[in-house]
């Protein structure tokens, strides 16, 4: 058997990291500045987290949800204090398609209606109901491709009156858009989101699977806008690399035993993943060094030639440069050994460790600077 040919991949194999530095089976070593993309927020192999893994695997790995898993309750009594929504409640799940998933079945449920709002170059996750809410139809399969779905220009407000009505179940966006280029949801955009959801009695789903987690500066990036989601989801950054998801319910919302479920989730060693990065997340002040780092990065970055544009928050940044980015982020993989992402065909996206320091915000300039001459 071969492996299903899905993903272009780099000649690269990846044998050992620590912190932000990865190394290939050759011995190269790299700058990680794309974290697996946002997964590694509180760095590759962190101690901390190595030793939490090592020990509760040697305990027990995992078993199903029929049992009391006492890192469950653990985690979302950290996750309620740290993020600021100690009274909603967590759904726990594998990833960020099957975060999304749940909460929009979750809130068609609550609200027996099965109408969804989603936006222009948003990008919710490739299973069914994630994709069709994702605004790219060439991977919408026949099957996901459903008339429930409506998509309004994203941080444009015109339209939402007329769009979300007392038929639409939910309204789901990126609190920062990371596939579709780094945009930022402005803060009146949100604000008329949650008011119209208030006024039709639709539910608003904050996709915080790639912006959330600290990674804008904030526990979740729509706080600066100052509202409350009825859901949010995430994934990514939560486990450091182990699949974990889950989704932050508001109290309001309930559902009966057998609605939601899955075998896998929130397991043991998932459990204790996500509870080792709050720990960190905590113990290192990570969510404000992402704010400070990202502003640094931001300042300086100002000041390159080659940059059209500069978009994003704390240390989810997107650099639109004047050329195509193909070959700059190979020049930064190959000549400068800098792993960076893109997102469309001119935008460079940075989705770092959230603990990375000056030294390796300067040592990235530096390069920029000479790939971009
Ligand atoms: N939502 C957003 C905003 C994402 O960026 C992604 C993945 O990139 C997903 C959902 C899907 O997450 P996963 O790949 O874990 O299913």
């Amino acid at each position: 058997m071969k492996l299903f040919d899905v993903y272009p991949l780099y000649p690269i194999e990846l044998v050992k990291a620590q912190g932000s530095k990865v190394w290939d089976k050759n011995g190269k070593e790299y700058l990680d500045l794309y974290g697996g993309h946002a997964v590694i927020s509180i760095g590759h192999s962190h101690p901390y987290y190595v030793e939490k893994m090592t020990t509760q695997l040697k305990n027990i790995g995992f078993y199903s949800n029929s049992i009391i898993i006492s890192g469950q309750e653990e985690l979302a009594e950290k996750l309620g204090r740290i993020s600021g929504y100690k009274d909603y409640n967590l759904f726990l799940t594998n990833s960020g398609a099957e975060s999304n998933e749940n909460a929009l079945k979750l809130a068609s449920f609550h609200t027996g209606r099965k109408k969804v709002v989603a936006f222009s170059h948003a990008f919710h996750g490739r299973t069914a109901g994630a994709v069709a809410v994702t605004d790219n139809p060439s991977i919408v399969a026949p099957v996901n491709d459903t008339s429930h779905v409506t998509f309004l220009p994203f941080n444009r407000t015109d339209e939402l009156e007329n769009t979300i009505t007392e038929e639409t179940c939910a309204v789901i966006v990126e609190g920062i858009q990371g596939v579709g280029g780094i945009q930022v949801a402005t803060i009146d955009f949100l604000k008329a989101l949650r008011k119209r959801c208030n006024e039709t009695g639709a539910m608003l789903i904050l996709d915080s699977v790639q912006c959330g987690y600290g990674r804008s500066g904030k526990f979740f990036s729509h706080q600066f806008a100052g509202i409350d989601p009825d859901m949010m989801t995430t994934a990514k950054g939560m486990g450091n690399g182990f699949p974990i998801g889950g989704v932050l319910i508001s109290p309001e919302i309930k559902a009966s035993y057998g609605l939601l479920g899955t075998t896998f989730g929130g397991n043991h060693l998932a459990c204790t993943a996500a509870n080792a990065v709050l720990d960190i997340i905590e113990k290192e002040s990570l969510i404000e060094n992402a704010e400070k780092i990202g502003n640094y990065l931001m300042h300086e970055l100002k000041s390159i030639s080659g940059i059209k544009e500069l978009r994003g928050r704390g240390l989810m940044i997107g650099i639109e440069l004047e050329q195509a980015v193909g070959p700059i982020r190979d020049a930064l993989l190959n000549k400068e050994n800098i792993f960076c992402g893109y997102a469309g065909k001119h935008t460079l996206r940075l989705l770092p460790s959230l603990g990375i320091n000056q030294q390796i915000a300067d040592q990235f300039l530096t390069s920029l600077k000479a790939v971009l001459n």
